[in-house]
């Protein structure tokens, strides 16, 4: 046993990595940059290549991943992916190596997270929801933020990892915690930037220098990270294509009312604020950057679109 100890720990971690989309191939190229042995899979043929050209190893299928990974990530889009894709037919934990960890960092509904952490527990594999905080400029760059919910084993053994990915990482308690604190941070990160769509609308109905309006925003208790740090780079210099889509939004929303139903915490902003997210997908601007509410807002409005 001693030697078969010593043994693995010469030996380099194997990492999976399933989810190659605006956040997932940044963060993975990043564990390939830095060293790490990934193989990667994804629906989508594109992100894949890309990260076999870094120096990834390409796998065919979600099963393939999980027979050859210590550890294996997932940066999915919806709950009813990451469902399938880990605890489905042919899913990871199906096929998961016996000592090896799942780490979901998909923004999903955390009741299923519990039941995802809690099939892995019964297989003996460790499980950690590790979302992610900040925008997909920031994984490019390695400078993600981490919420992970694990046992404090687990969470030992994908902190390296995690450091590879982001500058930034909190453990904030045992599985699904992660996820909980996820739904937190966004409820307040989308619905600003739902309200400040309405402000500028009326900052440019009212014919207001933007800049000069900015400048006292900014000074007053009234500024907040969209607006001030998200936006400038975004909707104002016109650049629509996302980072983080009104559809992603509109996810984290209504994972929001209904996990805030689910312990009868009433969440009447967030309600309105989803179905802002709603008109903006009716109107066809779903898989545009969420900043573009704005865009919306003003054409809506008939009034010129607010630009820096
Ligand atoms: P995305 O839609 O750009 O990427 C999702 C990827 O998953 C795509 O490449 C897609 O092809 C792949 N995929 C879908 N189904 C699959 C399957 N069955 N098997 C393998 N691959 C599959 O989404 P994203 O913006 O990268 O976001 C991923 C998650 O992270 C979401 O839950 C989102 O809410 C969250 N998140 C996003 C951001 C952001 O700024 N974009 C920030 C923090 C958190």
């Amino acid at each position: 046993m001693r030697v078969a100890l010593i043994y693995d720990a010469n030996f380099m971690t194997r990492i999976g990595f399933i989810g190659l989309g605006n956040m997932g191939r940044p963060m993975a190229s990043n564990l390939v940059r830095k060293g790490e042995s990934v193989v990667v899979h994804d629906v989508n043929t594109a992100p894949v290549n890309a990260l076999v050209g870094l120096g990834a190893q390409k796998a065919t299928s979600v099963r393939e991943v999980a027979a050859t990974s210590d550890i294996v990530f997932t940066m999915l889009p919806t709950t009813a992916v990451v469902e399938e894709v880990i605890g489905g037919a042919g899913g990871v934990l199906e096929h998961a190596r016996a000592d090896s960890v799942i780490v979901d960092m998909s923004t999903i509904d955390p009741l299923v997270t519990d039941r995802l952490a809690a099939a892995a527990a019964a297989k003996g594999i460790g499980f950690a929801d590790a979302p992610v905080g900040r925008l997909a400029g920031h994984a490019e760059r390695g400078e993600s933020l981490f919420m992970v919910g694990a046992s404090p084993e687990t969470f030992a053994r994908i902190r390296p990892l995690l450091d590879k990915m982001g500058t930034t990482v909190h453990h904030c308690g045992e599985p699904g915690a992660g996820m909980r604190t996820k739904l937190v941070n966004n409820y307040l990160a989308i619905v600003s930037c739902a309200f400040n769509a309405e402000a500028i609308a009326l900052t440019q109905r009212f014919g207001l220098d933007l800049a000069k309006t900015l400048d006292v925003i900014h000074g007053t208790t009234a500024t907040n990270g969209q607006l001030k740090i998200a936006w400038p780079s975004k909707v104002f210099k016109g650049d629509t294509a996302p980072g983080f889509t009104i559809d992603l939004a509109h996810k984290d929303l209504t994972l929001i009312v209904e996990a805030a139903n689910a312990v009868k915490v009433p969440v009447p902003i967030a309600a309105v604020a989803r179905e802002s997210f709603s008109t903006a997908r009716a109107a066809g601007k779903g898989d545009q950057d969420f900043s573009a509410m704005l865009d919306v807002l003003c054409d809506a409005a008939g009034i010129e679109r607010a630009r820096l």
